[in-house]
């Protein structure tokens, strides 16, 4: 065994189905149409059922193989809900068929705009929770997900969100924001706690050193994502009671505290991830795409591959040592335990692959710099802390 490979197997305890390959929206920071990779043009629009069964199979296998006492899976896109409620009805009994009698925690990641009654009332009975795209308020949010007629989403999926927080608050998973500059911090934060979402996070939009993300400069003196999210931090920290668990923050606060990670982006705990595309391919975290075309793509398919095969990769075994998996700078760097080296993806140069700090290095230094200070601020304000 190298230094690079874990000492144990590592399970996959989630799994992310692509049901369906297209969206209805346009979004144009979107890294599935938007960068480098433009695979999806070649794939099955909707996940078939031998596909779902092949995969219901392999995830069974796999619960058994390592004594797994649950999963989790979410249907993801595109967007699923394009798969219609009779598709996804059958992709969630097929699943969970295939883990039984392990139990599957199902989650939808959906931009809402087909989120209606019906789809509500049956993730209701099926026990599946949502997960739903929202930017922020109306201008924040149509800046970047619009329909292709260029028309903003905004007003539908707000209509989505009043039907699932009002009919079915318990379905409720979260909300998901990207990242934009010209929005408003804390305006941004205080429209999605409108909805009472249980979480929310908040997402760097995907660059590389070779595409760098929209106002990232190279000069890294300048932290425009750090102040942004500190801005957010400030707010929700202190606010008594803490509205709503943002992950991010959660997080950062659990490793400086010495807790281990459970989010992709942070910490140097081992994620194990299995995407399954919709014509049956197993990829690793598909927001690689961002980086190059291929990233994210194994060679394994549910038909003939156990999800075991993928954690015999070398390039998977290699993440799945997060640690040695840093470039020299990282190593060096005294908050490497909190920020991991940022997501992998973000970590890609043209020139050298994915040896490199992360593109956001100054932002997420100044981000958990500042979570830092303010804990350590807290902590030494507890009676019998030392002076
Ligand atoms: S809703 Fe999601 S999948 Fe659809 S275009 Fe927008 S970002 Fe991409
Ligand atoms: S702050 Fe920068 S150097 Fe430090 S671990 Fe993160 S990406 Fe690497």
């Amino acid at each position: 065994m190298t230094a690079a490979q874990p000492a144990a197997p590592i399970a996959f305890r989630q799994f992310v189905l692509k049901l369906h390959s297209r969206c209805d929206l346009a979004c144009d920071h979107c890294y599935v149409y938007t960068m480098f990779d433009k695979r999806w043009r070649d794939l099955p629009r909707a996940m078939r059922h031998e596909v779902i069964e092949a995969t219901a199979g392999r995830i069974g296998e796999h619960v058994r193989a390592h004594r797994l006492d649950r999963v989790s899976v979410i249907l993801h896109g595109g967007e699923p809900l394009l798969a219609g409620p009779e598709h996804v009805e059958t992709a969630v009994s097929v699943i969970r068929q295939g883990a039984a009698p392990v139990p599957v925690r199902m989650t939808v990641q959906t931009n809402a705009t087909r989120l209606d009654e019906r789809y509500l009332s049956m993730f209701d009975r099926l026990d599946v929770r949502l997960s739903v795209s929202l930017d922020g308020d109306r201008a924040a949010h149509d800046r970047h997900r619009r329909g292709p007629d260029g028309q903003g989403s905004h007003a539908r999926v707000e209509a989505a969100l009043r039907r699932l927080t009002t009919g079915y608050p318990h379905l409720f998973n979260g909300l998901l924001c990207t990242v934009d500059l010209r929005n408003d911090p804390v305006t941004t934060y205080l429209s999605l706690l409108e909805h009472r979402p249980p979480t929310i996070d908040f997402l760097l939009p995907h660059g590389t050193w070779t595409t760098p993300p929209p106002g990232r400069p190279a000069d890294p003196r300048l932290v425009p994502y750090a102040r942004w999210l500190i801005q957010v931090f400030d707010r929700w920290y202190h606010t008594p009671g803490r509205p709503v668990r943002i992950r991010l923050f959660d997080e950062i606060i659990q490793l400086l505290l010495g807790g281990a990670s459970r989010l992709a982006g942070v910490g140097l705990s081992p994620m194990a991830v299995a995407v399954v595309q919709t014509d049956g391919e197993i990829e690793m975290d598909d927001t690689l795409a961002a980086a190059h075309p291929g990233a994210a793509r194994t060679g394994l398919h549910v038909r003939r591959d156990p999800f075991d095969a993928v954690l015999q990769l070398p390039v998977v075994r290699a993440q799945l040592n997060p640690a040695a998996a840093l470039c020299a700078t990282c190593s060096a760097c005294d908050l490497r335990q909190v920020c991991g080296g940022g997501l992998r993806t973000h970590r890609w140069q043209a020139d050298n692959g994915f040896d490199n700090p992360s593109v956001y290095c100054p932002d997420l230094y100044a981000v958990i710099n500042h979570i830092r200070r303010t804990v350590r601020r807290d902590l030494a304000t507890l009676p019998g802390a030392a002076r």
